[in-house]
């Protein structure tokens, strides 16, 4: 995804401050937004020795072979290891972990204690922010308290409200806003992605979770859960549990219950929209379905059962029984149409 047309005004905020970097910037914004990428970027433009007129990194210099191979001696990424692209988990070993460890914090000292390799910057990329338990941030706190010369800490988070008080203050915020509806249609289409407004709009505006949906093969349980829910008051709950069970189980923990509440979310707020004769937000191509449902259901309903659509997504990250809960959902749903 090209980050930087889709983030061109933030590209040129960060370049702007290319000569007087602070010693830490924190780079927020939702989910799916590309915001990592971003800040990769913006790291390879800092190191490249001769970077172009937009600041991009040229891609040629040693410094920029150097990055692209994952060994620029004056860079480092810290991100759990279930992010690293190289992992592969051998069955009965270890999980990789979902967190920045202590060791890997700790890891940083050798590089720190060294010049860098052309009297540069030092560069530490921190991907999710979020991603460390209490002790790992504090350790990490010492260095961003006592930084030394010339290193950049870039700090990614999408939910910068989980951070340490003391770890945001010591960071200048750069906010990565949602793109604007048509720059991320384009920039999705030039991807080569089919219907990048349907797409986009399912994942509420955010580009990289657009992709992510489209190619990960979800569109068949998405579709199967639109067609189910359009038949309204004739919808079987039963059947439909008994259907999308079966997806969450064939897919091998990608599909996972809670995303199957988030889905049904999305479809309440847009019968909340049809109910006031407003354009859908999520299921473009169920527009006119929707808003033929909407006039079926009480608005007071409609609250009533989006607010139960939240206590369920709680529920859904440990239910008891998956059938069980599947069921409760739907007949609930059902019951949205009852006389
Ligand atoms: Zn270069």
């Amino acid at each position: 995804m090209n980050v930087i047309s889709l983030h061109s005004k933030v590209w040129s905020a960060l370049q702007a401050r290319r000569q007087r970097l602070p010693h830490s910037l924190l780079l927020v914004g939702q989910k799916g937004l590309g915001k990592f990428e971003l800040a990769r970027s913006f790291a390879a433009s800092l190191l490249c020795e001769s970077p172009m007129a937009d600041g991009l990194a040229c891609g040629k210099c040693l410094a920029c072979n150097w990055f692209e191979q994952g060994n620029h001696p004056d860079f480092r990424l810290l991100q759990p290891e279930a992010l690293s692209e190289d992992v592969e988990v051998e069955d009965g070993k270890k999980k990789p972990s979902q967190q920045i460890t202590i060791d890997q914090v700790r890891g940083l000292d050798d590089f720190f204690n060294v010049g860098t390799h052309r009297g540069g910057l030092r560069i530490v990329l921190v991907n999710p922010t979020e991603a460390m338990n209490r002790s790992t941030a504090n350790s990490l706190l010492k260095t961003l308290e006592e930084p030394s010369a010339g290193t950049l800490f870039l700090m990614v988070s999408s939910e910068p409200m989980r951070l340490l008080p003391t770890i945001r203050s010591r960071c200048q915020v750069v906010p990565v806003p949602i793109p604007q509806g048509k720059v991320a249609v384009k920039i999705l289409a030039d991807e080569g992605l089919a219907q990048p407004e349907r797409w986009l709009a399912m994942a509420g505006g955010a580009p990289g979770l657009a992709l992510g949906l489209a190619e990960s093969g979800q569109s068949a349980w998405l579709d199967l859960m639109a067609s189910r829910l359009g038949a309204g008051r004739s919808v079987d709950p039963l059947l439909m549990a008994t259907e999308l069970e079966k997806a969450v189980k064939d897919s091998k923990g990608r599909l996972q219950l809670k995303q199957l509440v988030e889905a049904l979310q999305k479809w309440l707020v847009d019968l909340t929209l049809a109910r006031n004769g407003l354009p859908v937000r999520y299921f473009l191509p169920q527009q006119t379905t929707i808003s033929g449902l909407a006039d079926m259901i009480p608005a007071a309903r409609l609250i009533q059962s989006y607010r139960a659509a939240i206590t369920r997504r709680q529920e859904a990250e440990q239910p008891l029984n998956a059938r069980l809960f599947l069921e409760g959902l739907f007949l609930d749903y059902r019951a949205l149409f009852a006389n």
